[in-house]
């Protein structure tokens, strides 16, 4: 830990506790739990293995809270959303650092979520002062009824690993702009980086209570997050991740039935047709799958290339996909850097063995890297997959690129719906009319076209199917936030 910290410019920024009411403490029991570092495999921090009494404590804070932060002005909680937004900036290369050590991505990626975060932060607090409501036309005399939006109570932010920062941060932000109070549990793999972003929050002024955090251990998610579940004064539940741990916290919290919002995996299309600008696609394509090493929602996990340009862009696809440079993020050059954990990469070599048996061809990539270390996998294109592969129904969530063949644009939309996820889809076409059909045909939330980079706090985030409901960013993002009340006023004539 004393190594960890001394590699931050501001050593003070980590503190390895639990943050419930204003206080940094441990948990009751005194457990705790060990970070590693996915590079190397060594741990780097230890933290609170919180129990169902932590979090007990933490929802007594946020709702103790409550009261007087939603009666705070916008403007005034804008200020402090700003605050952080200033001070995140300003201690970014510390928490670039933070996040490449415990998630292991490449410094470069590290820095652009810590820009990525904060834009949500940035975008709340000017969007805090904009929650309006409605004046409805007058439907009887001497009667005036108005729609309001309020802060729908405490919210529970649950959050992956795969960013550690902007994910707990598209969901703070939005529920401090509406007036909501938090309690947060971030993933076990990555809390260093909530940790310290909370030190920032309190250090920009967010009153004791407004925002708490309980760290825990994959064995004391369930019991601890359980409690939250159960909790009636928890009036949402905001949840990124996996889409079958979705499904559980939804089935487990509906004795209390709280407003959700669920940000769950994804299975995304990527469809080139023989239209498509070859260049462009493959520089979208490496743009939008090779981030994070492949671990992201929204990455392109099944790329359907038209049979008449299939060999080209296989082609020049796999020459830049050798060319990627896979090391640890203390190298400024990397790339690529480790999977998560030794579950990831087990993932990974289950799809790819899978499908090689199946009939596919590794045109580059295929194997782990273990000369580099024990978390890595080389990137890899695979021709000639098909939908009897693994890799067809998962995500995968490594650098892995099967190309599907088709022929016709109906095949292309079957092929790419035949999916229960619907997060994002992309694909590359110079044909206006062609792009306005498939835009509408493809079962997203989210559509890239010619394009491969969609995220931006000003865009609403979020899927359909079982890739989950709710929004996250935009003005949209706020709803999740809020309930509306009708206020009827009568003897006004
Ligand atoms: P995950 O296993 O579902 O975990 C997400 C969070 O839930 C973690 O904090 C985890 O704690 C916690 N959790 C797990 N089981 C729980 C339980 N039974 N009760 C309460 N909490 C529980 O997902 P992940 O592997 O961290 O993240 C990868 C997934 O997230 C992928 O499917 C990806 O597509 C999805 N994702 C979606 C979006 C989006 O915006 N739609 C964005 C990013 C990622 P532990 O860490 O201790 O297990």
């Amino acid at each position: 830990m004393k190594d960890l910290q001394s590699s931050l410019d501001r050593p003070a920024l980590l503190s390895p506790l639990n943050f419930i009411d204003g206080e940094w403490q441990s948990a009751l029991s005194g457990e705790t739990f060990a970070v590693h570092n996915p590079a190397t495999g060594e741990v780097i921090a230890n933290v609170p293995d919180s129990q169902p009494v932590d979090a007990r404590a933490a929802t007594d804070a946020a709702s103790r809270a409550f009261p007087g932060w939603r009666e705070k002005l916008p403007k005034e909680r804008a200020a402090i959303l700003r605050k952080w937004y200033d001070a995140i900036v300003a201690n970014g290369e510390d928490l670039a650092r933070l996040i490449s050590l415990e998630q292991g991505k490449p410094l470069a990626e590290g820095r652009g979520e810590v820009a990525y975060g904060a834009s949500y932060v940035a975008w709340f607090a000017e969007e805090a002062s904009r929650i309006y409501g409605d004046i409805i036309p007058q439907q009887q005399r001497g009667k005036r009824m108005t729609a309001l939006k309020e802060p729908v109570g405490v919210v529970a932010a649950i959050t992956p690993w795969n960013f550690p920062l902007a994910m707990i941060a598209r969901k703070i932000a939005p529920a401090l702009a509406a007036g909501c109070t938090v309690v947060a549990k971030p993933a076990e793999d990555t809390p260093l980086t909530a940790l310290a972003l909370l030190k920032l929050a309190q250090e920009a002024g967010v009153p004791a209570g407004v925002i708490n955090i309980v760290t825990a251990s994959r064995e004391h998610a369930a019991p601890a997050v359980g409690d939250w579940l159960a909790d009636e004064r928890v009036r949402k539940i905001s949840f990124t991740g996996s889409t079958a741990v979705g499904k559980y916290l939804a089935r487990e919290s509906a004795g209390t039935l709280k407003k959700l919002s669920m940000e769950l995996g994804g299975n995304a299309p990527f469809i080139v047709f023989d239209d498509a600008d070859i260049e462009a696609a493959v520089a979208g394509l490496m743009a939008s799958k090779f981030r994070n090493g492949g671990q992201t929602c929204v990455c392109p996990n099944r790329v359907y290339v038209q049979s008449a340009i299939y060999d080209r862009f296989a082609d020049v696809l796999s020459t830049r996909v050798a060319a990627l440079k896979v090391a640890p993020a203390t190298d400024e050059a990397a790339q690529i850097g480790p999977m998560i954990n030794a579950r990831a990469i087990d993932k990974i070599v289950r799809h790819v063995e899978d499908a090689l048996a199946q009939g596919a061809r590794a045109l580059t990539g295929g194997k782990r890297l273990t000369d580099v270390g024990p978390n890595y996998f080389a990137p890899t294109v695979l021709a000639d997959a098909t939908a009897d592969m693994l890799l067809f129904r998962e995500e995968t969530f490594g650098p892995v690129v099967p190309l599907f063949r088709f022929d016709t644009e109906a095949d292309a939309l079957k092929a790419a719906n035949e999916t229960p996820f619907g997060l994002a889809a992309y694909f590359y076409s110079q044909d206006v009319r062609r792009i306005d059909r498939v835009s509408r045909l493809l079962e997203a939330g989210i559509v890239g076209v010619n394009e491969g980079a969609i995220s931006s706090e000003a865009a609403p985030f979020g899927g359909v199917k079982e890739s989950g409901y709710g929004r996250e960013g935009s003005r949209y993002g706020l709803d999740d936030y809020t309930t509306l009340k009708y206020v009827c006023q009568g003897g006004l004539a």
